[in-house]
């Protein structure tokens, strides 16, 4: 049994039945996207699970006893990881108050008592619920919102491929305007997958207007799914609040229900600044659920935490490396078993 599970079952009360509740609610609903492999996350979190892993002994051994200097020091450590500066205090406080309860004296308990408090932080008042709100039988809408270079394109493509390969009629929309190429960055990923695409018919054509006539042929047509891209300029609030606005005009045209998901694409990789910049399409976008793109890439697992705290919306996919196929949908309980993945038994 791995962590995580071991984990619910050592949970009690309040906590546990929420928590319980919402993992059986999400395994009964029919899924759209197939289960990853745990392989798949142990692989694409090994640089987070091993500086974890190191970044912890690297503390314990630094240390003789648990004392002030101990829980400065961890709460740098977990900084370090990317958790975030309110996570991080919080985190201590918890293990603090837990080592007092216990009345813990070995350095080495403190370990499991970490990433148990780590996982608590994660799963109070957070939506589990990363089910696709994707169906069949209907013109599904997807949209895609983040900065520049954070994946979008490349995500866009992979959320593509798999439902053509799933016999699903998809259609993007290349609604990213503003950065240069983008729009041929997406046409080139439409030939390689052989979907169709929607691109401006001028120079400078607002995203709205693509979008519009994206969704047109999309209804139309009785594609299965239209994945809309965005475009991905950092402005101020109300013009980004106008642009969204026309964005959400238009798709309400063609149904009043779409979009089926609007998705912000958060770079894993950027650490605290990037989600500070982030944070505006939050406060001006009705999202329904993040992809955390670049997880391979990073070292510092903890960021889930700190987007936690700041969005407060659940991660949904998460990409695990450049590979069209490495787009995953957000498995808790695979996450957390591959960021243990290179610590010992004892733990896990
Ligand atoms: P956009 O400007 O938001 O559309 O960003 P792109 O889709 O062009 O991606 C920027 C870079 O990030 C490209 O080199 C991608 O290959 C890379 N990238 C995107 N997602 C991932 C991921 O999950 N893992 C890794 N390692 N690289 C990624």
């Amino acid at each position: 049994m791995g962590f995580f599970r071991k984990f619910i079952d050592k949970l009690s009360g309040k906590n546990k039945d929420n928590v319980a509740d919402q993992i059986s609610e999400i395994n009964s609903k029919k899924k759209v996207f197939k289960e990853a492999k745990q392989s798949k996350f142990d692989e694409g979190l090994k640089k987070s699970s091993n500086s974890l892993n190191l970044a912890i002994k690297e503390l314990i051994k630094k240390h003789t006893i648990i004392n002030d200097d101990f829980y400065e020091n961890l709460e740098d450590m977990l900084i370090m990881y990317d958790v975030g500066y309110s996570a991080a205090l919080k985190i201590v406080d918890a293990v603090r108050d837990e080592v007092v309860f216990r009345n813990i004296t070995k350095l080495d308990l403190v370990k499991e008592i970490l990433i148990d408090k780590m996982l608590t932080y994660y799963i109070q008042d957070t939506d589990l619920n990363t089910n696709i709100n994707l169906e069949n039988g209907k013109t599904n809408t997807i949209l895609i919102i983040g900065a520049n270079g954070v994946g979008k394109t490349t995500s866009i493509a992979k959320i593509a491929n798999y439902f053509k390969k799933e016999n699903k009629r998809v259609l993007l929309v290349a609604g990213d305007t503003f950065r240069a190429g983008a729009v041929e960055q997406l046409n080139e990923w439409s030939k390689k997958l052989n979907v169709d695409i929607v691109i401006p018919n001028k120079q400078n054509q607002e995203t709205a207007s693509v979008i519009y006539e994206g969704l047109k042929k999309g209804y139309d047509e009785k594609y299965d799914l239209i994945i809309c891209d965005t475009s991905g300029r950092l402005q101020n609030k109300v013009n980004l609040m106008n642009e969204l606005k026309k964005i959400y005009d238009v798709i309400h045209k063609f149904d009043p229900t779409a979009p089926h998901e609007s998705l912000l694409v958060l770079d894993a990789t950027t650490g605290q600044s990037g989600l500070s910049q982030a944070k505006m399409f939050n406060e001006v976008a009705k999202l329904s659920g993040i992809i955390l793109s670049k997880m391979d890439s990073t070292s510092k697992g903890g960021i889930v935490l700190a987007i936690k705290d700041m969005f407060n919306i659940p991660v949904k996919f998460i990409g695990l490396g450049e590979g069209i196929e490495d787009l995953n949908t957000f498995d808790l309980e695979k996450f957390v078993d591959g960021l243990l993945s290179s610590f010992d038994s004892v733990i896990k």
